[in-house]
């Protein structure tokens, strides 16, 4: 047997075993920071949504806090002046994939174009550097990284709070978040539920946007202080390393 194919084999044998174990920073995965100045993150999942990023982005003005946005290409392309709103309101948008497929049931022309396509799309709609990329449901392969490069992305980003996706209690997503974050955290909500009915969607965006009524108040009585992943990034690689949750 070839070299070339035993590496295929042993990368599909690893894709089939060891997504969903905490494999992530072997990946090139980044879910929090080990950051001591208080510093943390705050993102968006399967956005932009008509039911709540508008809400979103008036409760994160309200509080001055700035967030960052895995977009899928086509919500963005549903929502155009949603991108560029998230943009104009000095937040970040990353790349959550064009279609949200898992990428465990793609082969790796599907991922490639996932990758390339929802980062043409994000750029041209918002006029913005999409930098970081989120794959759907967590399900980072491990071929992401080689190709996520090879589409202009510099990070693949995953979370280290993150409430369940489909939870539709704002109380219960609040509550959750406020007793798990620490310093160097990356949050992970969603301002839309895709591959979902349109109520359910609407239902967790809508929960999700009314949980930062107290998360938002809350962290930062806790001195926490937001910025956006790229934000971060510049700041960490200057001082420290990433670490995987
Ligand atoms: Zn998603």
């Amino acid at each position: 047997m070839s070299l070339s194919r035993t590496c295929v084999k042993t990368v599909r044998f690893l894709n089939k075993h060891t997504v969903g174990l905490d494999l992530n920073r072997y990946r090139g995965v980044i879910d929090c920071w080990p950051n001591p100045r208080n510093a943390i993150c705050l993102t968006f999942d399967d956005g932009p949504s008509g039911h709540s990023t508008f809400t979103i982005l008036d409760e994160l003005a309200r509080h001055g806090v700035r967030a960052t946005f895995f977009c899928t290409g086509k919500d963005a392309v549903a929502h155009p002046n949603l991108v560029q709103d998230i943009v104009a309101s000095g937040h970040e948008v990353g790349s959550h994939s064009v279609n949200h497929p898992h990428f465990n049931n793609c082969n790796l022309r599907q991922v490639f174009s996932e990758l390339a396509g929802s980062r043409r799309i994000l750029e041209t709609i918002g006029d913005c550097p999409v930098t970081c990329f989120r794959a759907p449901y967590g399900s980072f392969r491990w071929e992401i990284r080689p190709l996520s490069r090879l589409c202009g992305y510099q990070h693949l980003i995953g979370w280290d709070v993150g409430p369940i996706h489909d939870e539709i209690d704002s109380s219960a997503i609040a509550d959750f978040v406020i007793e798990r974050t620490v310093a160097g955290s990356i949050i992970d909500l969603h301002d839309g539920l895709t591959d979902q009915s349109a109520e359910l969607s609407s239902a967790v965006s809508r929960a999700a946007a009314g949980s930062l009524r107290r998360i938002l108040p809350e962290l930062i009585s806790r001195g926490f202080i937001f910025k956006t992943v790229s934000e971060q990034l510049t700041r960490s690689e200057a001082s420290e390393e990433p670490l995987s949750a």
